[in-house]
């Protein structure tokens, strides 16, 4: 029995010892071990800011401060990253205590600012960019209800480029003055749900919306208004203003630059001492106007005007009064037509206007309202008698006299030939008699 005791005693005498030799050594590794996870849980959610320790030596302790340097280092690195970052998105398009998902989601934002930016450089109109900012508005962001407007900044009116409503989100009169547009006066966001009736130009219905102004440059404005009757949306409409406002910051040099090529294009299109578009707009547009006409079985009558005698003009009074004759007459033209119409400086005191859907009896009352308006002008020469002058005017019409528009051209200018032939100061009407033999295209 004793012998027994004994071996029983001894057994555990071993076990505790070997117990307390494992608590002593094992037990400091299942704390680091058990450190080490709660660091590396707070590094998965972005936090490195995790400090480990370890009260085993050697190799241990090593690990231990490799991974603080290691996170350390990374902590910095990401800090360092989001900074650089925040200056390309100086708002921050996300705010997030997780440095990693905060850098790949700018990174991401940049990457698709970056396409956008590439693909509307290569745009060929201000219309095609504006196009894409709306594409951006619906697939990006999903906004199901906006408008998306342009602000002459100078007259302060303003042009609907794009809505997805039947009926107009503002009243009528902002649009012929866009200060009533609290956004664009006060050119901050205008949040509906800040404020009961914040916005004097909305049309109140019970949608809330969110109105973003951005300006493009000295001459032009940009404003979307959003709306929406859910609350929900509304949040998510504020959450993405300064994502929308990138994007817009991006296309504002591309819309800077497309606005001073049209104009560009529009001066070396447009004559100077006139205004009036040149001969090379004609040549330029005459193909889009001629497969509109055919699409729509639109008729069009061209009138070509010169100036009886202008050569006297010059000669006798100078050049000087010659230029003031040009531009006198080619008032009078801006003022006979309608806005569709065209008025074009063909040649020196040459003009040709193109009138679209022309009745007989139209064409005929514009033609006589010219001549008529012109022979009223008196030019001061400096000599006490007022110069007066007269015109000649030829007329032909598409498709009945030819079925080409250059050839309507050619031919007023053969029924001009016809007037001056005959005395000048009238207005003649193109006859196929008028062409000699062998003169036919
Ligand atoms: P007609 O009745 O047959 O038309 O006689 P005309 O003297 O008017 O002859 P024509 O139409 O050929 O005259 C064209 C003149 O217009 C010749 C040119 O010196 C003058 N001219 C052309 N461009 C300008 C311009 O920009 N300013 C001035 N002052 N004269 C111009
Ligand atoms: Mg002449
Ligand atoms: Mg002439």
């Amino acid at each position: 029995m004793i012998t027994i005791l004994k071996i029983l005693g001894i057994n555990l005498l071993f076990i505790i010892v070997v117990l307390a030799l494992i608590n002593y050594y094992v037990t400091p590794y299942l704390n680091l071990f058990s450190n080490l996870q709660s660091g590396i849980k707070k590094a998965y959610k972005g936090d490195f800011t995790h400090q480990f320790v370890s009260k085993v030596g050697g190799d241990a302790r090593n690990v231990v401060e490799q991974m603080n340097s290691l996170f350390r280092k990374m902590q910095e690195t990401f800090g360092d990253i989001k900074y650089n970052l925040a200056t390309f998105i100086p708002q921050g398009c996300i705010s997030s205590n997780d440095p990693l998902y905060e850098a790949k989601t700018i990174i991401s934002e940049l990457s698709d600012i970056y396409k956008f930016k590439k693909t509307i450089e290569l745009d060929g109109s201000k219309d095609e960019v504006y196009g894409r900012i709306i594409d951006i508005l619906k697939l990006k962001y999903h906004v199901g209800h906006f408008a998306f407007f342009e602000v002459n900044n100078v007259t302060t009116e303003r042009k609907l480029i794009y809505t997805t409503e039947e009926k107009p989100m503002c009243f009528e009169k902002t649009n012929k003055n866009a200060l009533e547009c609290r956004a664009f006066r006060t050119g901050s966001v205008t949040i509906s749900t800040e404020f009961p009736n914040l916005c004097k130009a909305c049309l109140g219905t019970n949608d809330n919306y969110v109105c973003i102004p951005f300006t493009i440059n000295h001459d032009i404005s940009l404003t979307v208004s959003m709306t929406s009757e859910k609350i929900e949306e509304v949040e998510l409409m504020k959450k993405n203003i300064s994502s929308i406002r990138h994007y817009l910051e991006a296309a504002k040099p591309v819309i800077e630059s497309q606005i001073l090529m049209e104009r560009l294009r529009d001066t070396s299109l447009r004559d100077g001492m006139t205004g009036l578009y040149n001969r090379r707009f004609l040549e330029e547009i005459i193909d889009k106007i001629m497969s509109h006409a055919n699409r729509q079985k639109e008729t069009y009558a061209v009138l070509m005007l010169d100036v009886d005698f202008f050569k006297m003009v010059n000669d006798t009074y100078g050049h000087d009064i010659g230029d003031k004759v040009i531009v006198a007459l080619a008032k009078v033209l801006k003022n006979s037509i309608r806005e569709a119409d065209l008025a074009i400086r063909y040649g020196g005191e040459e003009f040709v206007v193109l009138l679209g859907n022309a009745t007989d009896e139209g064409v005929m009352q514009v033609a006589a309202k010219i001549h008529s308006e012109f022979a009223k002008l008196s030019f001061d020469v400096g000599t006490g008698e007022p110069l007066k002058k007269t015109i000649s005017i030829g007329i032909a019409k598409f498709p009945t006299d030819g079925d080409t528009i250059w050839k309507c051209i050619k031919y007023a200018d053969t029924a001009l030939y016809e007037a001056k032939n005959s005395g000048r100061n009238k207005i003649v009407e193109f006859k196929p008699e008028m062409f000699k033999s062998g003169e036919e295209f």
